[in-house]
């Protein structure tokens, strides 16, 4: 590869970064493990097992939605393998399409551990993510299976009255300015695709959704989990509030080892206007994201728009 070409995409990242990045960088022996690599410790574990880190397995399945013990007791958050979680992790491999065997093999396990959207996939112990029109066929030998679902709302389908076509964005004083146009973007797009329209509302104005960054406990009852991990979360309609978890490395475009600002925006835009997460992989309403990487509007998303608000 050129040097011209490095050096470029050198400087791009540099740019990009410069305002917004505000992880701050530490050395190799003060960085700490990401949040969910504890995972990779548990390579192999099923039923029956007892191993330290499945307490925290099962701390993991809970924030996404897939434990639900009757009582969040000590008892039941230990090291045990059991049945409650097997069946947790079965659940959560049907929704990401990995044969569900309840055991936590290499698939299961890297994809476990890539970041993610901090929503959880089930809401209530409503698995939006397995809704009706999910068709399954066993594929043989790759242990993938092909699952026909789509687009999710959240429970009781919570949207935006029909008659606010039209919602202003606002941005809370802590936001880098760098972030402003890659979110303006965003809307932009929602915009282009639906029929709703957006606008900054003039500073000093309420707005009808209001994007921060924000890090580790918040005062949301949705603590941040610093670099890696969860990356942002949005809530239902009509709450209007999207953070970005300050303590990731943001950039604008795919950078390595950086997340892309407009790419989580438009996803998190999908939950202010009321989608829940799709299982579709490339849909912008699929949990997972990595470095590195950009997406864009999907047909499912713009689909489950649609069939929200009956136009
Ligand atoms: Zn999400
Ligand atoms: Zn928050």
């Amino acid at each position: 590869m050129a040097t011209s070409h490095l050096l470029s995409i050198f400087i791009l990242a540099l740019i990009s970064l410069s305002p917004i990045g505000q992880a701050k960088r530490n050395t190799p022996s003060e960085q700490k493990q990401a949040p969910f690599e504890f995972i990779k410790t548990l390579q192999g574990c099923h039923k029956g097992n007892k191993t330290k880190e499945i307490h925290n397995l099962k701390n993991y399945l809970h924030q996404f939605g897939y434990l639900q013990y009757p009582n969040r007791t000590h008892a039941n958050y230990n090291d045990d393998f059991d049945e409650t979680l097997e069946s947790a992790v079965k659940t959560y491999q049907r929704n990401y399409h990995i044969n569900p065997t309840g055991t936590l093999d290499a698939i299961t396990v890297s994809t476990m551990t890539t970041t993610r959207c901090g929503v959880a996939d089930i809401i209530n112990g409503d698995n939006t993510m397995q809704k009706s029109g999910t068709k399954k066929h066993e594929s043989g030998s790759s242990g993938h299976i092909h699952t026909v679902s789509h687009y999710s709302f959240f429970p009781g389908n919570l949207r935006w009255p029909p008659s606010r076509t039209h919602l202003t964005f606002g941005f809370s004083p802590n936001t880098p300015a760098g972030a402003v146009a890659p979110v303006v973007r965003a809307f932009q797009r929602w915009d282009a695709a639906t029929h709703f329209t957006f606008s900054q509302a003039p500073s000093g104005r309420s707005a009808d959704m209001v994007i921060g960054f924000h890090r580790r406990n918040h005062g949301d009852g949705a603590p941040f989990d610093g670099p890696g991990g969860t990356l942002a979360h949005a809530f239902a309609p009509t709450n209007g509030r999207f953070h970005y978890d300050a303590d990731e490395r943001w950039s604008i475009g795919p950078v390595p080892n950086a997340f892309d600002l407009e790419t989580v925006a438009l996803h998190e835009i999908g939950h202010l206007l009321g989608l829940g997460h799709s299982s579709v992989e490339a849909a912008i309403m699929y949990p997972r994201l990595s470095s590195g990487r950009t997406k864009g509007l999907n047909a499912d998303d713009i689909q489950g728009i649609r069939a929200l608000y009956n136009v």
